[in-house]
């Protein structure tokens, strides 16, 4: 097969160097110091711990051959990115076994062009390499809006809800004890990913971490 970044022969996905190339980009190789408290790789400890502080886990910054995957998966369909996008999630959450993976849903109009959920794929093959559980919990609708200030505007807001069809099974998972962890590709004003805390946190009074490919 050829590398889906390259384009050079390869065994697999990624050939050997631009894998070589996105390792070196997490912020696990790119930050010496850890936090003291859950021992996250951070720029300097001196400053807040962003998943002590914020609950948010993060592979590395939306930039380089990082981006271009997520990009490439999410945007032109290279469904083959995703055991390879599965596999910085892994990376993040090795060795917890106690968790409980909620992947953020498409907006429908994502989903129609892919022809697939792309976070819901990523979280299956996560939660079948770390032997975890995951659920569906949330529907994404977008809505527009047109408003009229001299020139057109057009905002879109991405909406999310609970879907209530997997609630007992939720409840459950956490009956046992899992924390939920909610997944996401990309974090930048964060706006979805806390929306979907909020809901969980609403509905069933719990904790949860946000974990992330990539932060813009
Ligand atoms: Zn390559
Ligand atoms: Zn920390």
């Amino acid at each position: 097969m050829w590398c889906v970044y390259c384009g050079r022969l390869s065994d697999a996905r990624l050939c050997p160097s631009c894998h070589a190339l996105l390792s070196s980009l997490s912020y696990a190789s790119a930050y010496d110091q850890r936090c003291n408290v859950c021992s996250a790789p951070v720029l300097d400890s001196v400053y807040p711990c962003p998943i002590c502080n914020e609950h948010v886990y993060a592979y590395g910054p939306y930039e380089g051959i990082l981006s271009s995957c997520i990009r490439l998966y999410k945007h032109q369909g290279q469904k083959a990115l995703a055991p390879v996008l599965a596999s910085l999630f892994e990376t993040m959450l090795i060795p917890r076994d106690d968790i409980l993976l909620v992947p953020i849903p498409s907006s429908s109009s994502g989903k129609r062009l892919r022809g697939f959920d792309q976070m819901a794929l990523l979280a299956s093959i996560t939660a079948k390499n770390l032997k975890v559980p995951y659920l569906r919990m949330f529907s994404q609708t977008e809505r527009q809006f047109y408003t009229l200030l001299g020139r057109t505007q057009r905002l879109e807001q991405h909406h999310l809800r609970l879907n209530d069809v997997n609630n007992d099974r939720f409840r459950r998972l956490m009956d046992v004890g899992l924390t939920p962890v909610i997944l996401d590709d990309i974090y930048t004003t964060g706006n979805t990913a806390r929306q979907a805390y909020a809901l969980l946190q609403q509905k069933f009074g719990v904790s949860c971490t946000i974990c992330v490919l990539s932060r813009a």
